[in-house]
């Protein structure tokens, strides 16, 4: 503990789990005079931090390096004698830099708990009642309210085998691309995976037991990021239920549901979704009510069902993203310590997939637009506006690379309730544009605005 423990070991307020959504509801009500103790048993920042965004995000500014070494190389910059070969990153250089990025942000962590006063206990926690807490060290604290941070961890198909398998917590352990990749699922990290993999000099195959990548996502966008991964080499195994593992460890084969048995993979990487950590945390001994998935029940106050209990992130049924998270925690710690109304709006939540290239959305698909409003009882009341085009960049290195901007709007003001980005610099261009969806902007609003030029965010302001 630090110096601001207290000395009865009672507490405004717990936190259980210093990742994302625990940090930020720590340092909220620390910053309005409560007294806090945050317990986290594992790094500062939880997954995000050291599974999740930040190494991932690094990893694919690496591979977004490799790629567009290999256009400069095309382009007349003299990289490499042959232009053929990939420009190899040496993956432990990189991972040094990628780490102590990581170390800086826990000792920025680290100062702003002790400059915030926050009793900082590294180790695991459960609940005795709805205002105490037992510590793995068998110390009991106590406080007026408990919040609930503990996130989720990645989840293992029970298939036999599955063992053979690795997950993304394993995939931030590798110090090398491995030759030969299988990668199950079509989620978020899958296609994430695959992409940065692929982009640094591995042969990766994905199999997906539906018929789409990213369900979710506007599915015109996600058939031309398929076919963006084709280009680049991604083979795509569609409709493929993976029944179990197979081989040894470095020599791994897929069973097909259909009996099929894949070649040998130097690695299999799980990502098949993940699951809540809340087991183990003492709900059932206080009534705490959880769902089917074991997420933590709470209603859009983010209360549980036990007066005094909070939880927010993962460990609930939100969208698993960390701005939720952080947004949910301070929200909450508003209301309760510093007297102020608000919620988490948990409509039109942008969110982008860092996949090559980035595809991003917020608001509604065509698909859920045409649920909503494409029915007789609304008329001809749904319009869609698309600009496919290819980004300069690619275009002057002759790459078929190219992008697709789609707008979903309703009514007769052309209301736009749904942006969907694919391409260079999409993930970047989505955040302004949300602000402008979440505000009612129409069409002509848009239209208003002077592009930008030459960039390929101007072609939302210029559909037709
Ligand atoms: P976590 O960050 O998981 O923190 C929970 C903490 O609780 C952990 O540190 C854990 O050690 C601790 N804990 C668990 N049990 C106990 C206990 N009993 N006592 C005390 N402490 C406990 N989101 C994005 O927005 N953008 C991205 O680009 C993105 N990329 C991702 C990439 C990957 C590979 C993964 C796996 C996730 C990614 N996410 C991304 C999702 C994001 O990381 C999570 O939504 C976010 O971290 C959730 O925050 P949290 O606070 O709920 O949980
Ligand atoms: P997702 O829910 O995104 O995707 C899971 C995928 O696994 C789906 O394609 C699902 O298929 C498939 N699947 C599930 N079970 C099986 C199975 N038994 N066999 C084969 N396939 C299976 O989960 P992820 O693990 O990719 O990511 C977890 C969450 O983390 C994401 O939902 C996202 O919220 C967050 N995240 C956010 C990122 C970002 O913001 N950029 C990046 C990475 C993660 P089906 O559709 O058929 O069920």
């Amino acid at each position: 503990m630090n110096s601001s423990d207290s000395a009865d070991g009672r507490y405004d307020l717990i936190v259980v789990g210093g990742g994302s959504g625990g940090l930020a509801g720590a340092f909220r009500a620390a910053e309005y005079g409560a007294r806090v103790a945050l317990l986290e048993p594992g790094a500062l920042g939880g997954t995000c931090v050291n599974v999740g965004c930040v190494p991932k995000k690094a990893m694919w500014l690496a591979a977004d390096i490799a790629g567009k070494l290999r256009m400069a190389q095309s382009l007349g910059f003299g990289l490499h004698a042959d232009p053929q070969r990939p420009c190899a990153l040496d993956w432990p250089t990189f991972i040094v830099h990628r780490q102590r990025y990581i170390a800086n942000i826990h000792d920025s962590y680290r100062r702003r708990l002790d400059a915030s006063g926050i009793a900082v206990l590294p180790m695991r926690a459960q609940l005795v009642d709805a205002n105490t807490v037992e510590c793995e060290n068998g110390a009991r604290l106590s406080a007026a309210r408990i919040l609930l941070a503990t996130g989720g961890r990645p989840l293992r198909p029970d298939i036999p085998g599955a063992g053979l398998g690795a997950v993304s917590d394993d995939f931030f352990q590798w110090c090398a691309a491995p030759a030969r990749v299988a990668i199950v699922g079509a989620g978020y990290i899958a296609v994430e995976l695959a992409g940065v993999l692929q982009a640094l000099g591995s042969q990766v195959e994905l199999f997906a037991r539906g018929a789409r990548l990213l369900d979710g996502f506007d599915a015109e966008l996600t058939a031309q990021l398929a076919e963006d991964y084709r280009q680049n080499g991604v083979r795509l195994h569609f409709g493929h239920a993976v029944a179990a593992l197979e081989g040894e460890p470095g020599r791994v084969r897929l069973r097909g549901a259909d009996g099929s048995l894949s070649e040998a993979f130097d690695q299999v990487v799980f990502a098949t979704g993940r699951r809540p950590n809340s087991a183990g945390l003492g709900l059932e001994r206080i009534g705490v009510a959880t769902d089917a998935r074991g997420h933590i029940a709470v209603d859009e106050l983010n209360a549980t069902n036990v007066a005094g209990i909070d939880a927010v992130g993962d460990v609930t049924a939100d969208p698993q993203l960390t701005p939720v998270a952080i947004a949910a925690a301070r929200r909450l710690m508003d209301r309760v310590f510093g007297g102020r109304d608000g919620r988490l709006s948990r409509q039109d939540i942008p969110s982008v997939v860092f996949s090559h290239p980035p595809i991003g959305k917020v608001g509604l698909s065509e698909d859920e637009a045409r649920a909503r409003y494409g029915d007789e009882r609304h008329g001809d009341n749904l319009h869609i506006y698309r600009a496919g085009f290819r980004p300069m960049l690619y275009a002057l290195a002759e790459s078929p690379q190219r992008s697709l901007f789609k707008l979903i709007c309703v009514g007769q003001e052309r209301r736009v309730v749904g942006i969907h980005l694919l391409g260079e610099a999409a993930d970047e261009i989505l955040q302004g544009f949300a602000v402008a969806l979440k505000r009612g902007i129409t069409l002509d609003d848009l239209r208003d605005t002077v592009a930008i030029h030459p960039t390929s965010a101007e072609e939302v302001v210029l559909m037709r």
